[in-house]
């Protein structure tokens, strides 16, 4: 990475995902690769190769103690989990075995067996990084690595010493950060992260987050003069400046200080639940992908959870769960939200988020696809298990089950079928469970959002996923980055899909909620408000900016915000009025709205 000689200001954009702004000197950190030797062994070397394996496995787990320790000191015990997952991806039975065997059977040195295992599971595990709240590729390609180390006998790069001494507030640059990455570098002095891979939903982005610093991905940066150079990174609309002026850089760092207090206001504002300024109150939900990992406080101010993620509980584990397992851990939800409700949708793999361990035949099309609830519906045993666990856990408590990716009534009727067969077994069975459990399915599929009366009258909700539906009805898939751009649900096309759907669903008296990122889009609150949206369920991180806006607005501002943007041809201008009217009643989210998104 040999920066070009110019001094010339560089505007790029990214994919922003944690806001903030920072201006700092660049550090690029390049993963040095480790050798692999390939040596071939015979079978008198085996018992050596084993037991240099073993020592390196206990060395990086070791290593991943020390680090969760420190983590946990600092930031608390939810980023500091990301080590213990990574724990336990090294303490897989399954893992260790399959090295080892490679070893015995193929007569090859640790190396080879560690780079080989790590390689297969990556490729298994590929797909569920993208739309996950864990990226367990990233965490398997970091413990390779770490391991490749501990046998070659070569310490690790140290990332504060690239940094040097002097540098106050750095920003980190790196094609992927990794959890080990964090670790080792001093907090206070990252100011920034700029990263050419990991989406929203990677780890880079989960810990940027929660330690507030600002972070933008998909740039590409090996393009860039980096070291030591000068770099803004705006993470609220994904702007990277190199080599900025000295103008860019004042109004960065007073637009940093007004976001710090914007945000520390909003956080601190955000108690109670939310009700419009006219008093109509308003439902906020979470999004929950892994329960262990919530704040004990995550559901204050919260009516529930409006999509519990299941598949979660299906992922990174080499076996499905069985009955058992999985209805602990729904009443384990249960018991600990209380009084309050509970949407788990069932599970939702296949297509692009296969389960390591569920082969599935080569797809050309995988998102369109044999995914979601179509899955389900053809692997009954593994559906009538978890059906079986759900109805068993709705005895402890109040919740409902949601249906992904539902593209036509049949689907619905069949479910209803299965739960009504698992009813009857329960009940001969002599075992509790509610009678009267609501199903609902998932609108994300274009043509049952423009179906949802039908759709309707065979659910007791719905729940519409933003994120499939615009990626459908946009012909944009969510995860290419070669595409991201086009990727905009506040496409008129999509408004008027919403329309239809919330309107639907009010004729119809369905109760529906939104679960999609867009809930959590402060330009979207408006027009869904005024939409006629009355539920809304997002990740926790978007609570106080949605609660903010939604207590500052009455229905009918939100309904005039919402008729004038129908009226509007593109995206671009659409956000535009948006934002303008959201600043209209919160003045402050201009730090918010900071630039182009
Ligand atoms: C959606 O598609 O909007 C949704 C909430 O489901 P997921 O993101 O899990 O596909
Ligand atoms: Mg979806």
């Amino acid at each position: 990475m040999t920066p070009p000689p110019s001094e010339e200001t560089l505007v790029v954009t990214g994919v922003p995902v944690a806001p903030g702004l920072a201006v700092g000197q660049a550090v690029i950190h390049e993963e040095d690769d480790v050798d692999v030797p390939i040596l071939e062994i015979t079978a008198d070397d085996v018992g050596a190769e084993l037991r240099r394996l073993s020592a390196a496995l206990r060395a990086v787990k070791k290593q991943l103690a020390e680090i969760e320790r420190g983590i946990e000191a600092e930031v608390g015990a939810r980023d500091a989990r990301i080590f213990g997952v990574q724990g336990l991806l090294l303490e897989d039975p399954e893992f260790r075995k399959s090295m080892r065997a490679r070893i015995r059977r193929q007569l090859v040195n640790a190396e080879v067996a560690v780079r080989d295992e790590v390689r297969q599971w990556v490729e298994r595990l590929a797909h569920v990084a993208a739309e996950t709240d864990r990226d367990p590729a990233a965490d398997l390609r970091d413990i390779g690595r770490q391991l490749l180390r501990h046998l070659a006998g070569k310490p690790r790069k140290d990332l504060q010493d690239e940094v040097g001494d002097g540098v106050e507030r750095v920003i980190l640059v790196c094609e992927e950060f990794l959890p080990s990455d964090a670790a080792q570098i001093d907090r206070k002095r990252l100011a920034g992260i700029v990263t050419a891979s990991g989406g929203v939903a990677s780890h880079a982005a989960i810990l940027a987050r929660n330690l507030g610093i600002p972070a933008v991905t998909s740039v590409d940066v090996g393009n860039l003069p980096g070291h030591g150079r000068l770099w803004i990174v705006d993470g609220n609309s994904g702007q990277v400046i190199v080599n900025p002026s000295r103008r860019d850089v004042k109004e960065a760092e007073r637009r940093s200080a007004e976001y710090g207090r914007f945000r520390a206001r909003l956080v601190a504002a955000a108690e109670g639940y939310a009700r419009t300024a006219d008093d109509v109150a308003i439902e906020l939900l979470l999004n929950v992908e892994d329960f262990d990992a919530l704040a004990s406080n995550a559901l204050d101010g919260l009516q529930g959870i409006g999509l519990y993620r299941t598949e979660f509980l299906f992922l990174n584990r080499p076996f499905f769960p069985t009955e058992e397992e999985q209805y602990r851990h729904y009443c384990d939800v249960l018991a600990a939200v209380g009084e309050r409700e509970v949407t788990f949708r069932t599970i939702d793999v296949g297509g692009d988020k296969p389960l390591p361990y569920l082969s599935t035949p080569h797809e050309p099309n995988p998102v369109l696809g044999w995914r979601g609830i179509r899955l389900s519906l053809e692997w009954p045993d593994m559906f009538y298990t978890q059906i079986r666990a759900l109805l068993r856990a709705s005895a402890h408590g109040r919740m409902r089950v949601l249906l992904p990716m539902v593209s036509n009534v049949d689907e619905v009727r069949r479910v209803r079928e299965i739960v009504t067969e698992v009813q009857g077994d329960l009940a001969k069975e002599g075992v509790a469970f509610d009678e009267q459990l609501p199903l609902g399915a998932m609108i994300e599929v274009p043509a049952a959002a423009m179906a949802t009366r039908t759709i309707a009258r065979h659910c007791d909700f719905l729940s519409v996923g933003t994120n499939d539906l615009s990626q459908y009805a946009l012909a944009v898939d969510r995860n290419n980055a070669r595409v991201a751009d086009l990727y905009q649900p506040l496409h008129p096309g999509l408004i008027a899909i919403l329309r239809t759907v919330l309107s639907e669903a009010a004729e119809t008296d369905t109760p529906v909620c939104l679960c999609g990122e867009l809930a959590g889009e402060p330009e979207a609150t408006m027009l869904l408000l005024g939409l006629g949206l009355r539920s809304f369920s997002m990740s926790a991180f978007h609570v106080p900016v949605v609660k903010r806006l939604i207590r500052s607005v009455t229905l009918d501002d939100a309904r005039r915000a919402a008729h004038a943007v129908l009226e509007l041809g593109s995206t671009s201008e659409i956000r535009a009025e948006l934002r303008r009217r959201a600043l209209e009643h919160a003045p402050e989210f201009a730090s918010l709205f900071g630039g182009p998104k």
